[in-house]
């Protein structure tokens, strides 16, 4: 059984196994593909460590280029007089 969170309903759905359509094994991760007995599409869930790996290094980069974006327009806003 799978606990899954559909994107259509986000209802949280319990899944037999044999709803699994088909598990595909990446260098980065697992993706699970799975019938959803809610909508009736299939939905794919990917899991890893090192699927969490590179979303913690792609927020940290985000975070980083939203910092300096952030101090960019605060000093452009210094220059002109203008409030942030
Ligand atoms: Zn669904």
């Amino acid at each position: 059984m799978l606990l899954i969170t559909c994107p259509v309903t986000r209802t949280d759905e319990l899944v037999a196994d044999r709803r699994i359509r088909s598990v595909v094994n990446h260098p980065s991760h697992v993706a699970v593909h799975v019938e959803c007995p809610q909508c009736g599409a299939v939905h794919v869930y990917r899991t890893g460590r090192r699927l969490e790996q590179a979303r913690t290094r792609l927020a940290d980069r985000s975070a980083a280029q939203a910092a300096v974006a952030a101090a960019a327009a605060t000093a452009r806003a210094a220059r002109v007089g203008v409030p942030a």
